[in-house]
């Protein structure tokens, strides 16, 4: 029988505000910061103490919500999740529950099967929890608690059940980080784990219209341990429904090392946390004013952005992938391309340059796709000078690396590395003449009619210019200088 794979997900992203969502600790690099430095008697539940609603983490979740295209609550209302774990002081969480700020969204993905909307059933405001390290020490176990992270405010993204395929739910988890990072309300730092996925699976026999039982995969803090962990699941329930059993509605772990998921508690269900609405915070009220804000300060999204330089550009869709993949690239192509295409250079040139030469210096340098160290500007002049001729490619490759470690304009250094190009024809007819006076044999040949000595006799003359020779100028010259030769008696 055929089967066809049910994905949801459940996205956590951490709201990389200043201070956290219910007090005025500092959001601190969990990597970096010495434990249990940014903690309050607010974030650590000391008796007595009352949360405050953190207004720039709403205005971080309405972006979201927003771009996602969801349905915002005018009201909705914090709520208690009741837990015991010793990362949480409070013994609960502050979450939202049956009315949470944003619902029915969608997010655009790509794939090899084109372009569709994923829906998004809910977007909901939370805190985060604190974190543990287990340790073995003097054959004795225990673990250490790091409350810098509780408390920081935390988004979590609810997916409808809408995927069918690993390869649209890394669309969708890297498309959902692509959005968070354009809205600059997430680093993106996967490592850091700033953004955590769960996977929903179940399968079922294709064309059926019921969903089959689900598993859930928890904490899963990369793409590959997200998109490993999936095709296993699908892969397992495949074989036990094959092999006649059932599938059994779990909670699973994913052993990275042994690749496969594992067993960790029977599921549990809404009721097991007696939510109830948090008595100490007030329903969050969010009306048209507070929307307009957030909304005149959306950039443009990822989705129209990829579409629109797409058309404008004449882009590929690898290309334009590539070009739209973050917010930072695509504001550099777009003022490179603006001040090159206004010397005349096509914009052809300008894609070619910033996907070939500058990604692979990125690459050399280990430096971030946004943390370009070439002003626009300098680039965009570079390849005006290169478009008239004044350098050609090689010497503007060099140009290029010069201005990326050291800096400078490409006017000065095409000077100081004496890459100016020569198109002067004088010299240009030296430098043939004394090749085509170095090799008889060759001209010779030629002149018989073997017309690939061409290309030998053009690359003698570009190395005794040194490269810096204008190679059309050179060609041309070559191809005079040999006729005269065959015209003459
Ligand atoms: P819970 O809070 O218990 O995890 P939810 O109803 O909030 O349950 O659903 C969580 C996620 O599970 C959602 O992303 C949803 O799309 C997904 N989901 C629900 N049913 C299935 C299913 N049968 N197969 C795959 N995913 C599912
Ligand atoms: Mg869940
Ligand atoms: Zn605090």
């Amino acid at each position: 029988m055929d089967y066809e794979p049910v994905i949801g997900l459940e996205v956590h992203a951490e709201l990389q505000t200043r201070s956290k969502m219910f007090c005025a600790c500092p959001v601190v690099d969990l990597t970096t910061a010495e434990p249990n430095t940014a903690v309050c008697e607010v974030c650590a539940a000391m008796p007595g103490t009352l949360p405050v609603i953190n207004e720039r983490a709403v205005d971080y979740a309405l972006r979201v919500a927003l771009a996602l295209e969801c349905q915002i609550r005018p009201v909705s209302v914090f709520a208690r999740k009741n837990y015991f774990y010793p990362d949480l002081p409070k013994g609960y969480q502050i979450s939202q529950y049956e009315l949470p700020l944003a619902q029915h969204g969608r997010l655009w993905i790509r794939t090899s099967q084109g372009e569709r909307a994923v829906r998004v059933r809910r977007v909901h405001l939370e805190e985060d929890t604190g974190k543990l390290t287990h340790v073995q020490k003097d054959g004795q176990a225990y673990s250490l608690v790091d409350l810098n992270r509780a408390g920081v405010p935390l988004l979590e993204i609810v997916s409808e059940p809408d995927m069918h395929s690993v390869e649209e739910v890394r669309a969708y988890a890297t498309g959902l980080r692509q959005l968070l990072r354009y809205l600059g309300v997430n680093s993106g730092d996967m490592e850091k784990g700033v953004i955590r996925f769960e996977a929903n699976v179940s399968v079922r026999p294709k064309g059926s219209d019921r969903l089959g039982t689900r598993v859930e995969i928890k904490n899963l803090n990369s793409f590959r341990a997200l998109e490993e962990s999936v095709a296993y699941e699908i892969q397992r329930q495949i074989a036990v429904l094959e092999a006649g059993g059932q599938v059994e509605q779990q909670t699973l772990g994913w052993d990275e090392a042994r690749r496969r998921t594992v067993p960790q508690r029977s599921k549990e269900e809404a009721h097991d946390y007696r939510y109830f609405p948090e008595p100490d915070l007030p329903p969050l009220q969010v009306d048209e004013d507070w929307l307009a804000r957030v909304r005149a300060e959306l950039p443009e999204l990822p989705h129209a952005r990829y579409r629109r330089m797409r058309a404008q550009y004449g882009l590929s869709d690898y290309e334009a992938d590539l070009l739209t993949a973050e917010k930072a690239v695509a504001d550099y192509f777009e003022a490179v391309a603006a001040r090159a295409q206004a010397q005349g250079v096509p914009v052809k040139t300008v894609v070619n340059w910033v996907t070939g030469e500058l990604f692979a210096l990125l690459n050399r340098h280990g430096r971030a796709a946004d943390d370009i160290p070439v002003p626009a500007e300098h680039l965009a002049d570079l390849l005006a000078l290169l478009h008239k001729g004044a350098l050609n490619k090689q010497a503007a490759q060099k140009v290029l690396a010069a201005m990326f470690t050291q800096g400078g304009t490409p006017e000065a250094l095409m000077d100081a590395l004496g890459l100016r190009q020569v198109s002067d024809a004088g010299q240009i007819q030296a430098w043939v003449d004394e090749v085509l006076a170095a090799h008889p044999a060759e001209v010779q040949k030629y002149l018989a009619g073997k017309e690939s000595v061409l290309n030998w006799l053009f690359g003698q003359v570009m190395r005794r210019a040194r490269g810096r020779a204008n190679p059309q100028v050179v060609r041309q010259a070559l191809k005079d200088a040999l006729e005269r030769r065959r015209a003459e008696p």
